[in-house]
Order: structure tokens, then sequence, then C-alpha cells
């Protein structure tokens, strides 16, 4: 998708703080601390996160009135909340729950406890963002571990042209707008021009070697990824031709 997961933990204490965003990294999912409401604002501000962990008890405004303030926000409300706390009694879930948290979970809890929640939000929210992999041709994209490989073999691939690829994998042979793109791949939270997109499309082509063909301009239109070019039978017929032998242009079929 793009860059993992981003998962803007709200926690005054480093020490949870910090075991948190190790186990989220080493989970793929890409941690931003904050040790208040005000810095989780900024943050916010500067880049809507996937998730949002918040902790009860903060230093300032507390967990609950932050989860209220954020759910009448229309920009931020759609961003799913869980709420962490050392308290565990049903009236406080209730009241977490009806500020608008999405889910709670109690301290002390098992790093496994919380991944699992996490990804069950990240699911609910956001079926763009599947964890499940898709085909396209010979090529595979694993949305849980990040990898992408073409005729079984892995390619490496930036954040960005990762989260494009997903989209474009997820929606194959049908053309997307530059505009499309951004709205799909790029979300709410960057302001860029249309322009960009053409930059990590020719990105995501390099990065695809010889699939990169299968990423398709339509003139006028947009993008779209297709299986429907021939290229692969060319691809197929590995290793490579000397140097000195000329190849076929087929390939330039996937210019702008
Ligand atoms: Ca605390």
């Amino acid at each position: 998708m793009r860059h993992p997961p981003r998962v803007l933990i709200v926690e005054d204490e480093p020490s949870i703080a910090e075991l948190i965003a190790v186990n989220l990294r080493h989970n793929g999912l890409s941690p931003i601390w904050a040790e208040d409401g005000e810095a989780a604002q900024r943050e916010i501000d500067s880049v809507l996160p996937d998730v949002i962990l918040l902790d009860w008890m903060l230093p300032g405004q507390s967990g609950v009135a932050l989860a209220k303030r954020w759910r009448s926000d229309p920009r931020v409300k759609a961003v799913p909340i869980v709420m962490l706390t050392a308290r565990g009694d049903e009236g406080d879930k209730v009241q977490g729950l009806d500020a608008g948290a999405d889910d709670y979970i109690t301290k002390p809890f098992s790093t496994q406890e919380l991944m699992a929640r996490i990804r069950a939000v990240l699911r609910r929210r956001a079926p763009e963002q599947s964890v499940d992999s898709v085909s396209v041709g010979d090529v595979t994209l694993d949305g849980a571990t990040y990898r992408v490989s073409f005729q079984g073999q892995a390619l490496k691939i930036g954040p960005t042209e990762f989260k494009l690829l997903n989209y474009l994998m997820r929606h194959a042979e049908r053309v997307h707008t530059r505009s499309q793109l951004l709205d799909k791949v790029w979300g709410d939270h960057v302001f860029i021009e249309e322009r960009t997109v053409d930059v990590h499309i020719k990105r995501l082509r390099e990065a695809l070697g010889d699939a990169g063909v299968m990423v398709e301009t339509v003139r006028g239109a947009g993008y779209r990824f297709t299986s429907q070019v021939n290229l692969l039978a060319n691809a197929r017929e590995k290793p490579p031709l000397p140097a000195d032998v000329p190849q076929h242009s087929a390939s330039a079929s996937g210019g702008i």
C-alpha cells in the first residue's frame, strides 16, 4: 500500500510506548509516538495515521476527551481508535467506547493481543489495505509481508510504489485517472500534484523490471495494471539474450 500502516501511539510512558513501537515495527507497521494530546494533534495535522492507539490516562487532556474530539473532526473521524488503559472495569470500558473508541485493551496486554486488535480495526476500516495476497499474471503481491515477486523472484520496491501496485493489482484491467489514484492510494493526507503520480508510476515500472509493461498508460485517461501484454512470453525465456543481440522493443509500449 504503500507505506506500511501508520500507527500513532499516544502514551505518556516512554517505556510502554517503546515496547509497543518495537512490536509494531516487528509486525511491519510504522509507529509514531506522541506523549500527550497536543503532540498527537500535531502528528495528526501533519499526516493522518491509519490507527490511533490512545492511552486513557494522559497529562493534560484525557484519552477519552481526545477520542471525543477526534470523533467530531470530519478529517479524523474515520481513523480507528484503540484505547489503552490500566483500568479494567466495565463502566470505564463503556465510557471509552461511547467516546468513540473502536476497541479497548486493558494493560497489561500481550503484544499478540494488541496486534490482533490493530489488524482487526485495519481490516474493518480499510478494505483497500487488505493483507491478503493478490496475483495478476505472474506478479504476486503479499499485503501481509510487503513482498512483491515476479515469476517467483522477489522484487525490491519502495513503500509508495508498493501501495500504488497494491491498489492497481486489486483493481486490475481497469483504467484509473491520476486524481483517482491520488485519492485511493495517497488518500486524504497529502497535498501533492498529479504529476507526482507519474513519478511513482515510473518508479513502479522500474521496480517491476520485466513486468513493468504490465503498468499501462492509457493515453488521455490514466493508468491500468493488466496481464494482457505479451512481454510475459519473452520474459520467460530467461536467462536473457547476450548483450550484443538486439532485443525487441516490445517494452516501449509501456512508456508514457
Ligand atoms: Ca498514561
